[in-house]
């Protein structure tokens, strides 16, 4: 159906606690890296864990992510200098980082710091617009602090019409940020499917949004954000990556040249912007 002739790499990925089991999908459904998360069990916030990870059997090419803070639990930044040559980049994902004082250290280094912006599934399902309000506080924080930072800043699977709308005014303000969505925001409303995932899948009018956030710029990068068990996210697949993602070449909504950068060339640039040295 489709030829994709250049390495895909995938920004946001859960290997949980099996990386051989994981990594063998990613293989098969046609990634050739995966960036993957610190929320297993325990979290990856020292560096014996990360050491750990590393040695790991891999069937593709499978870089680690650190936690921020430790235990992902906001309060207590991880030894960052120590850990930043072993790893990607540094994120609490699956938690909101609420305390800007940390954002503000961590963002000091040369470091990619990559952020998840919304609250727990269930609050996020009664109240959609948190996303935006998380995102804008971000967003209101990089203007404020330009000149301070070092690192750069990527905001995860983002859903919703709202943040997309702030996140390309910044942008256009000369806002330094990337972000990403992933397969399922840009192909179900949450009137297709009944399924839990975090973000929540938004409104019709959201998807219109994501595709034309993907086709202007606005959002740089498609990511899996595989999560397979203990979470119920079955639609956050490996498996559906390369098809939903090639999907928007079919439709138009991108061009070939368009997907390449989403799944190639900028979560490349993104993995090298703290400093990792990616060689594929
Ligand atoms: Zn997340």
């Amino acid at each position: 159906m489709y030829k994709i002739n250049y390495p895909v790499i995938d920004l946001h990925a859960h290997l949980r606690n099996d990386i051989p089991f994981h990594t063998k999908i990613a293989k098969e459904s046609g990634i050739d890296v995966v960036v993957y998360m610190a929320n297993c069990s325990p979290s990856l916030d020292n560096l014996r864990r990360i050491k750990k990870s590393l040695k790991e059997k891999r069937y593709c090419k499978a870089i680690p992510v650190s936690a921020i803070t430790k235990g992902l639990r906001g309060k207590e930044l991880v030894e960052i200098d120590k850990i930043k040559p072993y790893v990607a980049g540094f994120s609490d994902d699956g938690k909101y980082l609420k305390d800007l004082g940390l954002l503000k250290e961590i963002l000091m280094r040369k470091i990619l710091v990559l952020v998840h912006c919304s609250p727990s599934y269930e609050i996020g399902v009664k109240n959609p617009n948190l996303e935006t309000e998380f995102v804008e506080r971000y967003l209101n924080f990089l203007d404020k602090n330009k000149k301070n930072i070092k690192g750069w800043l990527h905001i995860q699977h983002v859903s919703k019409k709202e943040s997309v709308k702030l996140i390309k005014e910044a942008k256009k303000k000369g806002i330094d940020l990337s972000c990403e969505t992933c397969p399922h925001y840009f192909t179900y409303s949450k009137d297709d499917l009944d399924t839990k995932v975090n973000p929540p899948l938004g409104t019709k009018e959201d998807i219109i949004a994501i595709r034309e956030g993907l086709a202007d710029g606005t959002i740089d990068v498609i990511a899996s954000d595989y999560a397979p068990l203990p979470r119920k996210t079955g639609i956050a697949g490996f498996r559906s990556f390369l098809s939903l993602s090639y999907g928007l070449v079919l439709e138009g909504v991108l061009t070939e040249k368009q997907l390449k950068e989403k799944i190639y060339l900028n979560p490349k640039k993104i993995i090298k912007s703290g400093g990792y040295k990616l060689r594929i």
